[in-house]
């Protein structure tokens, strides 16, 4: 038996790994349990990691915007003493297509001009001097690519875009996990690796700590539920399984990742761009690559899976996301064979996350963050301490749940928002945009 840790955090991907560097902060002594040889190779690995500030509302935009004031003064949060190279920002700026479905994104400059975040409405004639590589024709509504009349346009011209200075990726969301242990370490966290979490204990109706696969226990008054696509499984273990309004699920995802159109410098010219129109979003990567992921269009059933069970290998999907982006990108070349990534999001009922404490008291829960919150890990680190810290000290979060203020950008958000049993957010995308 180990005794001796404030907070055990069951799973070491960026989000548990930021809560970890928060918290030590703080002076708690803390562990992140994972199964895997080291941090970050869970759904951390296969991020995008995008960062860009357009969500579905205000506050989560507001999130968003602050968070990126972390990723571009990367040293500044996890300070010098840091062994591993550190994580480059690539500001390539965001461009977002309006379509007749997302309503030419009429919701999405009052939600800016609240925030204070820049943003450039973008004729399609714009769009084509910016990306001379792009066809301005309409293609909507997303269609597989067997449907009658793929990639056949259905409107002359393209309604435009709105274009976020203000955004881009991080190179490598794996290393990004290992600056922060290393700086999570450098105030007293602990970090066990190779080590499955079979059980949670309790004690006179709390959470006591944890039991490992080789049957070692680890005790501790805080237990945080960090798993990604196991949070469900883990919340099992607590048995609080059932006890949530909003639930979460893994689903799974394919990247593909090929050359760029010959000729385009769309390493250093290209934006991170979600495309509606073709259903698509996309990123450049080094050696003049992208990333080809996709939104979720309607005509695409979520693949719900077994966090454990699931097909591994790309599938014909993959072939489907590129051929979708290739009538954007018609010179882009599609290899008979296509690398990509096979991932999985932890996806909550309306895609936004929960950081919030548990009907069962000292379990606590960062999850569901559907795709879509690498880009917040910092500032969940802070919201989980944050609430943590009230409910210990005896405030009750369900009803008075208190709220955060983003001190960048000068905004406060309600963390009622990141509830286990808020009511669905009816403005969500339903989508990885969230
Ligand atoms: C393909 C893909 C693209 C994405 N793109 C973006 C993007 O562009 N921008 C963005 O902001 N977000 C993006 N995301 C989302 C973002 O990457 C995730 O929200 C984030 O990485 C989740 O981090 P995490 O620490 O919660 O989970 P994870 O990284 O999944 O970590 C959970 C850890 O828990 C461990 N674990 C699970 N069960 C147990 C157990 N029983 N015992 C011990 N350990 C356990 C796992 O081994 C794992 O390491 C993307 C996600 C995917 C999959």
């Amino acid at each position: 038996m180990t005794a001796g840790f404030d907070a055990i955090i069951i799973g070491a991907g960026i989000i548990g790994t930021c809560i970890a560097f928060e918290l030590s902060k703080k002076g708690y002594r803390t562990l992140n349990i994972d199964k895997n040889p080291a941090v970050g190779y869970g759904s951390t690995s296969s991020s995008c990691a995008v960062i860009r500030t357009f969500y579905s509302t205000k506050d989560a935009s507001a999130l968003a915007f602050e968070g990126w004031h972390y990723w571009r003064n990367w040293e500044n949060y996890v300070g010098s003493n840091i062994e591993s190279d550190l994580i480059k920002y690539r500001n390539t700026g965001c461009l977002i297509y309006k379509t007749d479905g997302n309503n030419k994104l009429a919701s999405v400059p009052p939600i800016m001009d609240a925030i204070g975040c820049a943003y450039e409405h973008w004729s399609a004639d714009q769009i084509k001097e910016r990306l001379p590589i792009v066809d301005t024709h309409r293609f909507e509504p997303v269609k597989h690519v067997e449907d009658d009349g793929f990639a056949e346009p259905t409107g002359a011209e393209i309604h435009g875009g709105i274009y976020f200075p203000v955004g881009g990726y991080v190179n490598d969301p794996q290393l990004a996990t290992q600056n922060v242990k290393e700086a999570a370490m450098s105030r007293g966290a602990e970090f066990r690796f190779n080590a499955q979490v079979v059980e949670i204990k309790q004690d006179a109706g709390r959470a006591s700590g944890v039991v490992l696969s080789d049957g070692s226990e680890v005790l501790a008054p805080i237990i945080i539920n960090v798993a990604g696509p196991h949070s469900s499984k883990i919340n099992d273990l607590a048995g609080i399984g059932g006890k949530t309004a909003i639930k979460t699920r893994p689903a799974r995802q394919e990247v593909a990742s090929l050359k760029a159109p010959e000729g385009f410098d769309y390493e250093n010219l290209g934006p991170m761009c979600a495309d509606d129109d073709v259903g698509t979003y996309s990123r450049p990567e080094t050696g003049n690559h992208m990333l080809i992921g996709t939104v979720s269009p309607p005509c695409d059933e979520t693949d719900w899976v077994d966090a454990d069970e699931f097909e591994a290998n790309i599938t014909d999907q993959i072939m489907t996301q590129v051929m979708r982006q290739a009538q954007r990108y018609s010179g882009l070349q599609i290899p008979s064979s296509i690398n990509g990534i096979v991932a999985l999001y932890d996806v909550s009922d309306d895609w936004n996350p929960i950081y919030d404490k548990s009907d069962l008291p000292g379990y606590y829960m960062a999850i569901g963050t559907s795709g879509n919150q690498f880009k917040n890990a910092p500032l969940v680190g802070q919201i989980m301490t944050a609430i943590i810290e009230a409910c210990e000290s005896g405030i009750d979060h369900d009803h008075s749940p208190g709220e955060f203020h983003l001190k960048n950008i000068g905004w406060t958000l309600p963390l009622a928002m990141f509830s286990r049993n808020r009511q669905i957010n009816a403005d969500s995308s339903f989508s990885v945009l969230g």
